[in-house]
């Protein structure tokens, strides 16, 4: 197969670990019989210094017409005053709404061999294997909102949804969860909030079209404790834009660091191999204190790339053997800085990617 993908590498570690998730996709495309070819396009803090803008429209028109987008991490402090025009976040959301990706998926698995890495005890994190579906594209973050301004002592924001919007990230985790254990938990807060008791009546009815599906659904603040209590109860996950996003940072911890977890954000757009256009991403952001160092771990945009081949390109065997290879690094006792505990070996981003590849030849 030939395959392009545009490559957002953004800001701080987001070149240091998307180079070395090219560097796999290069090694498994060699492996399997594929091309994949890497087009780098700007967004964020670099983007605003060398165009002026955070988003591009020619990083906007590449990304519409390519296979999948693989992204870093965009932000940094240089770009952090509030009152500037244009900011590295921006670009982020904009891409979001331009390539229309509605559904953000989080899986979190704990590598047995990180268990000593995670803050929760070890017989709590017994298997944990979640998939956490945040809602992308409504909601709070999206809704009319009014700013307090210099003088001003009011403001607020509008957690709006519609149904269709409701129905189409439902239906995704209600496919994902067929997919997987035929277990679904919808999260809102529907005893208070308007939103929720159209997300909660919304979701109902379409559930009813899964009959096979063992479907809970569950008030936001109880599952921020079930999360935490006992996590390896759930399956699918599914939630509203911002309550997902709290959820999916605190799910992240589960698996002991920022550094090992992938993203994929699917929308309805399709590419060329009619499969969904997708934007794939480590779920940690650009890590100023450590940029520069090559310390940080790859493995999370790692297994972006897995995630990337598996949902837009259909090469499941392909993601299998990124997967594969990082387990068989982690069994080797290999680690990064922000994993590592005693009795194991300490590398660098580069060489964590090079011993990827190299135990996807093995
Ligand atoms: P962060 O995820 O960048 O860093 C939090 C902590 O985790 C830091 O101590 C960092 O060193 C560590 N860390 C993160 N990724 C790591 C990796 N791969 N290997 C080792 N350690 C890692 O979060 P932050 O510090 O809150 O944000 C920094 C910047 O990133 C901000 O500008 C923020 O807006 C931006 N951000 C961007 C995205 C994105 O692009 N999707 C997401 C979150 C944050």
């Amino acid at each position: 197969m030939d395959a392009r993908i545009v490559v957002l590498a953004g800001d701080g570690i987001g070149p240091e670990v998307t180079a070395e998730a090219e560097k796999v996709l290069t090694a498994v495309g060699q492996k399997f019989g594929h091309t994949f070819t890497f087009d780098q396009q700007l967004m964020g803090g670099r983007a605003i210094d060398e165009l002026g803008t955070s988003l591009p429209d020619a990083t906007v028109e590449a990304a519409k017409t390519a296979d999948a987008v693989l992204l870093g991490a965009v932000g940094g402090p240089k770009w952090d005053n509030p009152n500037a025009a244009d900011r590295p976040e921006r670009g982020l959301l904009a891409i979001r709404k331009a390539l229309n990706l509605f559904a953000n998926l989080r899986p979190v698995k704990l590598h047995p061999q990180l268990i000593a890495a995670s803050a929760i005890k070890e017989e709590v994190l017994a298997g944990v294997d979640l998939l956490v579906v945040r809602e992308l594209t409504g909601g709070a973050y999206f809704g009319p909102r009014k700013e307090a301004g210099a003088d001003g002592d009011e403001a607020y924001d509008t957690m709006l949804y519609t149904t269709p919007e409701i129905e189409r990230v439902v239906r995704l985790s209600a496919e994902a969860a067929m997919g997987r254990s035929k277990k679904l938990t919808s999260v809102d807060k529907a005893n208070v909030l308007a939103s929720s008791r159209l997300w909660r009546r919304v979701t109902v009815e379409v559930l009813k079209e899964y009959p096979e599906l063992e479907v809970e659904h569950v008030l936001v603040d109880a599952m921020a404790m079930h999360l935490i209590r006992r996590p390896a109860d759930f399956d699918v996950v599914v939630s509203e834009n911002l309550f997902g996003d709290i959820l999916t940072d605190e799910a992240s911890m589960l698996a002991g660091s920022m550094g090992m977890l992938p993203s994929a954000s699917l929308g309805d757009l399709m590419n060329n191999h009619n499969l969904p256009l997708g934007l794939y991403e480590p779920i940690h952001g650009s890590a100023p204190d450590i940029a520069g160092h090559s310390i940080a771990n790859p493995l999370a945009a790692i297994l972006s790339s897995a995630m990337l081949l598996r949902h837009s390109l259909g090469l499941e065997k392909e993601a299998a053997a990124i997967e594969a290879a990082v387990d068989s690094v982690l069994n080797e006792g290999v680690r990064t800085m922000d994993i590592a505990h005693t009795g194991t070996e300490t590398v660098g981003t580069v060489v964590m990617g090079d011993l990827v590849v190299q135990a996807l030849g093995r």
